[in-house]
């Protein structure tokens, strides 16, 4: 495709500016999204730009309409191998002359490759950064024409991070070799220590920068105190149903058995982890990209750039490490800007488990230090009463601003239904003096065995029964209880044993509190939230009753069309062009172009396929 110039209008109105027809008549959308319009003329016109976008912001289009604006091949360096594929596929979908150079090509396959460069046949390459480093493809460059160099995934070239490449701290020769051309480096990753380290290693510092704003407001946020957690995913899978989404464990174990206890449900759920042989790994990872509606059960190994875009949720089994790790993984629900969920059930014992691998790793004193203040501020935002969203972008920086009319954002669990709070402060006193009398060496379940008066074995071996404490708890439940002990641990009044058996001390904090000089207010749990299901409508993508026949046909013929070419279902259309389909019916060629998402080039393929499903459906 040669695109430098917009078509003639054929009525003699003022063209559309060249960036915009391209947006419409190649990808088919209407309008920029966001800052995607001043970051597309930016380069176009030859600047280098440093793009912060959250996942799901549209960060593609804003080097590949440049590279189809300039004359040449834009080379996209992404350290996604196994991802490449896929996108390339969803460019020539669109008409788009893409292709990709990794170790997957056999000879024969990369020397077309390498010749259709030198031709100038190519609007975009894509190629690893190890293999764009080598001097048979660096002397390649010297001989082609270069539109553009864009770097996905830019935090790689931190070394804080935990996607590091080393090779990423090379591609300075670019900017060395070719300081005419522009170069645009592009990244989901917030924190500013990143953000710099980006600039200094790729020597950006004269880039133009376009920080977005990191809130992703079409994700629904939530967080459940954590009692029986398989019902409880179980209850929030209710309200997906045939959706895809991901949910994140803390170890390999954990993510066979979830997945084994779902399927055991009927619902159909894979495990994916870094001990899984490669070959499962790939073939995991290729079903939930191809496939409709799978669950994957996965370590934090299973995430980067998986683009997908219609995940419908990420549910976290277990607390994650830090609030940027969080961010970054629920961020991979709801790229389609379709309504998603962020779901996730967390209880002491995962405070226990995480303080605990914190104390007990190699790192040194100030990586444990910066460990611990990460636990903790996660810690608040599990705990917090405040909106979430609110917490979560304060993190990055950035200050969270309600639409008008309104206080908090109205899309997470402690905006829709309130966070109550208790004067908790005579159960603190019992709670913590509980701990004191049994001597300060058992975990939560044992001292709340003795608040509540059971008789087990442990309270029989330890004498407990004759402490003073002994069954003054019995009036609140052991839920109660957990959650009480729970909320002490993250106040920082107990603290949690560093040799790793989960005993709770008091700390300083814990005096006043004893001596009744200092109240506790604590959040009341959250009744337990009604089976899914009903909650459908408004944290999915809503698909009018009416339509749905039409919308359950187009899929199943997606589905098909996807399996004939070997591609994933989306790059032939996403969820929500189909559901449009549904909705407006469309009798012709003309009318179905004005539903987003359908350029030229898919109009042209698969437009008469849509008309005839969509005559036949009546
Ligand atoms: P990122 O790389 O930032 O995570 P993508 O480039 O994959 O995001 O885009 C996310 C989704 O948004 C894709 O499905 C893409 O087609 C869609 N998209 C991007 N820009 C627009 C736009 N201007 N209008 C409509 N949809 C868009
Ligand atoms: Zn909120």
């Amino acid at each position: 495709m040669h695109a430098s110039s917009p078509e003639p209008s054929r009525d003699g109105s003022v063209p559309e500016p060249a960036a915009l027809e391209l947006l419409r008549r190649v990808f088919g959308y209407a309008s920029f999204r966001g800052q995607q319009q001043a970051i597309v003329e930016h380069v176009a016109g030859g600047g280098d730009a440093l793009v912060l976008m959250p996942t799901g912001g549209g960060k593609s289009l804003c080097y590949q309409i440049p590279a189809l604006l300039r004359p040449g091949t834009g080379i996209v360096v992404s350290p996604l191998i196994a991802l490449m594929q896929d996108q390339v596929e969803a460019l020539r979908q669109l008409g788009v002359h893409a292709a990709c150079l990794n170790s997957t090509l056999d000879a024969a396959g990369a020397r077309q490759v390498e010749r259709e460069l030198l031709d100038g046949a190519l609007d975009l390459l894509y190629v690893a950064p190890e293999r764009l480093l080598t001097t048979r493809f660096l002397s390649l460059l010297e001989r082609s024409r270069i539109a553009l160099f864009a770097i996905d995934e830019a935090h790689c070239v931190s070394q804080w991070g935990h996607d590091f490449r080393p090779e990423y701290r090379e591609l300075t020769v670019l900017h060395e070799r070719w300081p005419q051309v522009p170069r645009i480096a592009l990244t989901a990753t917030a924190d500013p220590p990143t953000r710099r380290e980006i600039v200094e290693h790729l020597a950006l510092e004269q880039a133009r920068c376009f920080v977005s704003s990191f809130d992703r407001p079409n994700i629904r946020y939530s967080v459940v105190h954590k009692d029986n957690p398989r019902r409880q995913l179980l209850d929030f899978l209710a309200g997906h149903r045939g959706e895809s989404g991901i949910v994140y464990c803390l170890s390999r174990r954990k993510t066979e058995e979830t997945a084994a206890f779902l399927a055991g449900r009927g619902i159909p759920a894979l495990p994916y982890h870094a001990g899984l042989p490669a070959e499962v790994r790939a073939e995991h990872q290729r079903r939930f990209l191809r496939e409709d509606g799978i669950v994957m059960c996965a370590t934090i190994a299973f995430g980067m750039g998986i683009d997908k875009p219609d995940v419908r949720f990420v549910a976290h089994l277990d607390l994650p490490k830090s609030i940027e790790g969080y961010y970054q993984e629920t961020g991979r629900a709801g790229r389609d800007g379709e309504p998603a969920e962020a779901w996730m059930a967390y209880g002491l014992g995962d405070v226990v488990l995480l303080r605990q691998m914190i104390e007990q790793s190699e790192a040194g004193e100030e990586r444990k230090r910066l460990e611990r203040r990460k636990l903790e501020q996660l810690l608040g935002y599990c705990e917090s009463v405040q909106c979430r969203r609110q917490v979560l972008l304060a993190a990055f920086g950035e200050a969270y601003r309600s639409p008008a009319g309104r206080e908090g954002c109205g899309n997470c669990d402690n905006c829709l239904q309130p966070v109550r709070t208790w004067n908790a402060t005579e159960a603190a006193r019992k709670a913590l003096s509980c701990v004191y009398r049994t001597g300060q060496r058992f975990g939560a379940a044992h001292v709340i065995d003795v608040l509540r008066g059971a008789d087990t074995e442990k309270v029989r071996q330890f004498r407990h029964h004759e402490l003073s404490t002994y069954g003054i708890g019995a009036d609140l439940d052991a839920a109660t209880w957990r959650s009480v002990l729970r909320q002490l641990v993250v106040a920082g009044l107990l603290e949690v044993d560093a040799e790793g058996h989960g005993s709770l001390r008091l700390t300083e904090a814990a005096r006043p509190v004893l001596r009744g000089e200092r109240a506790v207010p604590m959040r009341e749990e959250a009744a337990r939230p009604q089976r899914g299901g009903e909650r459908r409508s408004d944290s999915t993508l809503y698909v009018d009753p009416g339509d749905r026949a039409l919308f359950d046909a187009l899929r199943a013929w997606r589905a098909q069309a996807a399996r004939e070419q070997n591609v994933p279902a989306y790059v032939i259309f996403h969820d929500r062009t189909l559901r449009d389909i549904a909705q407006l019916r469309p009798a012709t060629l003309g009318e179905l172009a004005r539903v987003g998402g359908i350029g030229g080039s898919k109009l042209g393929r698969y437009g008469q396929a849509v008309l005839e499903i969509v005559r036949e459906a009546g």
